[in-house]
This record gives C-alpha cells, sequence and structure tokens, in this order.
C-alpha cells in the first residue's frame, strides 16, 4: 500500500464561529483529499488549545458580533503564527466573522473596536442594516461562485487585497462598492456561508492544491471522478449548486 500523505487542515475557532454550515467546509476539504489519496487530519483549535505544530491549510467561519469577541484576545495571541503560514503561502479560508478579524479592524454597531489580526488589508464597520440572502458573484479566477450572506458588518478593501468577486446578486462584503471577498496570496476571505465550499469546489481545489504543491510539491488532477461513482466529481456538485437558489 502506498504510504499514507497526511494533510492537517486546522478549523479555527469551531465553538464560537461556526455558523450555517460553515463546518461542511471541513467537510468538503476532507472528502475531496480523500478522493484523491491524502489522508486529511482534521484540528480544531479553539481559544487557549495548543496549537498545533503541522498546519496545511486554514479554515474559519462566522459568528455573532459576542462570539468574535470571545475569540478577538486569543486569535491576537496566536497571530503571529498565523501571519507566518500566511507569508509562507499556506492556503486559508476565512468566512464572514473570522473574515473581518482577518482585517484590522471591525468597529460594532455599538461603537466598539473589536481589532483584527490584519493579514488582509480591510476592515469592518457594523452598521443597522443586514446585508441577508442568497448571493451570486463573479469570479475571474474561479467562476461563478454561490453562498448565503447575513451579516451587519459591512467590510472596505483596502489596496493590499483584491476582490474575490464582483457580486450579481445579493451584497457582499458592502452595500456600496459591489464587491465580494477578498483574496491575498493564498488567503480566500469571504461572507459567503452556505457552506461555500460544497456549491463552490473550484475553491476547494484551489485550497487543496496549493496545501499538496506545498508540502509534498504535487499538482493535483483537476478532473477528479470520486471511486465508485462512475460521475465525475462536477456532476455530483450540480446538486449541490442547484441548491443556492438565483431567487
Ligand atoms: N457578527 C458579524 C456581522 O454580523 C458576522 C456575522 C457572520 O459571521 N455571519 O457582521
Amino acid at each position: 500500500m502506498a504510504a499514507s500523505k497526511p494533510v492537517h487542515v486546522l478549523q479555527l475557532y469551531p465553538r464560537d464561529m461556526n455558523i450555517y454550515g460553515d463546518f461542511g467546509n471541513a467537510l468538503v476539504l476532507q472528502r475531496r483529499l480523500q478522493w484523491r489519496g491524502y489522508e486529511p487530519i482534521l484540528h480544531s483549535y479553539d481559544p487557549e488549545d495548543e496549537f498545533p505544530e503541522q498546519v496545511d491549510v486554514v479554515i474559519g467561519g462566522g459568528g455573532q458580533d459576542s462570539g468574535q469577541d470571545k475569540i478577538q484576545q486569543d486569535l491576537l495571541r496566536i497571530g503571529d503564527k498565523l501571519h507566518r503560514l500566511a507569508e509562507g503561502g499556506t492556503p486559508m479560508l476565512m468566512i464572514c466573522g473570522l473574515y473581518q478579524l482577518f482585517g484590522h479592524s471591525f468597529r460594532t454597531r455599538e461603537g466598539r473596536e473589536i481589532k483584527g489580526v490584519g493579514i488582509l488589508d480591510l476592515h469592518t464597520e457594523g452598521t443597522d442594516t443586514r446585508l441577508i440572502g442568497n448571493v451570486v458573484a463573479e469570479s475571474a479566477e474561479f467562476g461563478e461562485i454561490l453562498g448565503y450572506e447575513n451579516h451587519s458588518g459591512q467590510t472596505y478593501l483596502g489596496p493590499g487585497v483584491q476582490p474575490l468577486a464582483r457580486v450579481t446578486k445579493g451584497e457582499g462584503n458592502n452595500a456600496k462598492d459591489s464587491y465580494e471577498g477578498a483574496r491575498f496570496k493564498n488567503i480566500v476571505g469571504s461572507y459567503l456561508h452556505g457552506s461555500l465550499l460544497p456549491k463552490n469546489p473550484a475553491i476547494a481545489d484551489f485550497l487543496i492544491a496549493k496545501a499538496v504543491e506545498n508540502r509534498y510539491q504535487e499538482q493535483i488532477q483537476p478532473q477528479i471522478e470520486p471511486a465508485g461513482t462512475g460521475q465525475p466529481v462536477e456532476e455530483l456538485t450540480r446538486a449541490a449548486r442547484a441548491t443556492a437558489t438565483r431567487r
């Protein structure tokens, strides 16, 4: 039997930052790594936990403002480690609440300043309006991106990041500029739950491709056919994408 090739996936703060099915992102990475013959090892990290030694992909989800309060100090505590990983090209996916906290700051509706870890050049302002609903966005890198947003914080990008996509339905980062998410190095930030990766396998495969390139200097095949299904995975994901209504 071929030697196993572990790929370590770290989920940040699942206790407080994990809503609207964000855990689905971990499951998709796990399954798609297995389909390609890698051995996914899922680590969850909550405040005060020991930070794993080996990390190949980092993911983080959304949460209430109160959840963001709970993890903020700890996020700053592990900030150096996350900066080092980001600089070294570790792929990361940050959704909504953690996307906001990967930026410089989040000023809540009540005017409280939650300091971010500053990996992404962006900042967020709490508002009285919630941006809620299904989102369709166009990305040159990943094609059409589908998801669901629900946030009162509105995010503005600085010159150090690129937008992930441009919304054609819904709002994305804020109610003004029609950008959704951010791209920097191998990091994808996004407001989209749903969860994001089951509906958008191109993003999942981007994260996986970067992880195995960094760790094993291997390229992944773009097309995969999960054993026993007789169908390319794109067909299997069509059903998941169809559940994201375009209304
Ligand atoms: N609490 C943040 C906001 O409402 C994040 C919400 C979320 O993660 N869905 O802006």
